[in-house]
């Protein structure tokens, strides 16, 4: 099949390669002439495990191709996908970069002579694909709907895997304004044998809200244990989890063998969820269930807990350390999550911005950001960024460890000893062994660690 989609971002391209591979014709449209070129060239405008290879392959099959030419890219499709951004402004979802997409969509579908459907990637509160996007298609094209169609079918990639999650997904949810719709999109996944949820538009809308916040929640809940266990003498929340996890429930065994599902990796205390999908979905699911009168309390908790999560950070290093004002303070990964480059609402941001606030020097290490014009989250922070770890730890008085990259977890105490004054280490993500650290000399402390009996 032919298919444009909208949008060459993570979900976008990630997207188009993974349709590609499946046999089909891509057109990627974007509004970036630099980045267009580089995905013609077969190099990713951001960093996505295996994305790289995979990008080169169809490119050269001729299978994908990024253009930012909204009619030539239309002309032909069967099936154009909606894959632009929808972030939060004030906790409410922002539609205005959707509404342009659309727009344009409808101003092409007006010439178009044959039946195309257009499908919504985006993540969009309830009744949007419905209420908002199908009168402005119906409305620029000047056709109404049924002389094209319309499904929103939700993405549920995780960044860091995302060429695993598009290529051999788990599930596929179709929400169909009408059948014939449902069934010309559904064609795009005929070799793709994993299960398909045929719902409407609105059910399709809510289900991703649901998975990301029911992912959200057992993050936050998870840290509030952790907040328990930091205030009980002897406790590490380390070993609270792993009393939880072993529940044949949720580690069930298999011919004598515990199988550890994905969904444990959820329930691990830390310093909180970022990027950019479950801090703004559960926002913009609360400010959706407040316009229609459903009071979220579980998940405006979920939120708050995790606002809050990085200021534990802080607390737990002003307890060792005392006054940070002037002390030069090492932040291990800035990313949201390890193998990605996001930094959209990445904990380590918040974690600097407070310590600037208190007037400490911050130095920063991330094995994927190497410069700070790159990245729009650092631009106008007065921190260092450097290129090599020991110049993070050098002198410092102490270390955070933000991000859990395997660079990081294979460090030895050596090397904080080695180059830290007298070193205290703030483990945001508990990789390290609080009693190897200890034994070697190191001030161990992190999320969920109770003070020793
Ligand atoms: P992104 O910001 O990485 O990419 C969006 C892209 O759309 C940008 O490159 C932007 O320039 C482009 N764009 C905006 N308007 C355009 C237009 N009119 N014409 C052409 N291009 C246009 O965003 P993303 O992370 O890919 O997310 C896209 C959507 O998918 C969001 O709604 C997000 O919530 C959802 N989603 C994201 C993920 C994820 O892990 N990133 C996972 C699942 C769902």
């Amino acid at each position: 099949m032919k298919i444009a989609i909208i949008g060459t971002g993570y979900v976008g391209l990630v997207t188009g390669v993974s349709l590609a591979l499946l046999g089909h014709k891509v057109i990627c449209v974007g509004r970036n002439k630099n980045k267009i070129q580089k995905i013609n060239e077969g190099r990713a405008p951001f960093y996505e495990p295996g994305l790289d290879k995979l990008l080169k392959k169809t490119i050269l099959e001729k299978s994908l191709q990024a253009t930012d030419d909204f009619r030539k890219a239309l002309l032909n499709a069967d099936i154009i996908i909606i894959a632009v951004g929808t972030p939060t402004i004030e906790g409410n979802i922002d539609l205005s970069a959707i509404k342009i997409a659309a727009r344009q969509i409808g101003e092409e579908l007006k010439h178009n002579k044959k039946y195309q459907v257009v499908v919504v990637k985006s993540t969009v509160v309830p009744t949007t694909t419905q209420k908002i996007i199908k009168p402005i298609l119906e409305e620029y094209s000047g056709k109404k709907i049924g002389t094209f169609g319309l499904c929103m079918s939700p993405e549920f990639l995780r960044e860091g895997n995302a060429v695993e999650d598009a290529t051999n997904p788990d599930r596929i949810v179709i929400g169909q304004f009408d059948k014939r719709s449902g069934q010309q999109f559904a064609k795009v996944y005929n070799k793709v044998s994993c299960p398909k949820v045929i719902v409407n538009l609105e059910t399709a809308e809510i289900t991703k809200y649901t998975a990301n916040s029911l992912l959200a929640t057992l993050i936050s809940f998870s840290n509030e244990i952790a907040r328990v266990c930091e205030k009980t003498k002897g406790v590490d929340v380390l070993d609270v989890w792993r009393g939880v996890h072993l529940d044949s429930r949720l580690s069930p065994r298999i011919n004598n063998k515990i199988i550890t599902p994905g969904i444990i990796s959820y329930l691990f205390s830390g310093c909180g969820y970022g990027g950019s999908c479950f801090p703004k979905d559960t926002k913009a699911l609360a400010a959706y269930a407040k316009k229609i009168g459903v009071k979220t309390e579980l998940i405006n908790s979920v939120i708050d807990i995790n606002q809050n999560q990085p200021k534990r950070m802080i607390a737990i290093l002003k307890k060792t350390l005392g006054n940070i004002k002037n002390r030069k303070i090492s932040i291990l990964g800035l990313t949201f999550k390890s193998n990605s480059d996001d930094l959209r609402e990445s904990p380590a941001i918040t974690i600097i911005k407070l310590l600037l606030e208190e007037g400490a020097r911050v130095f920063c290490h991330d094995p994927i950001i190497i410069d700070k014009n790159d990245k729009e989250e650092l631009k106008g922070l007065p921190i260092i960024l450097v290129k090599n770890i020991e110049d993070a730890l050098r002198d410092a008085h102490g270390a955070f460890l933000v991000t859990a990259w395997e660079e990081y977890k294979k460090l030895a105490p050596d090397i904080f000893r080695k180059y830290m004054k007298n070193p205290i280490v703030i483990d945001g993500r508990r990789i390290y062994s609080k009693e190897i650290f200890r034994q070697s000399g190191i001030t161990y402390e992190g999320i969920g660690l109770g003070e020793a009996l």
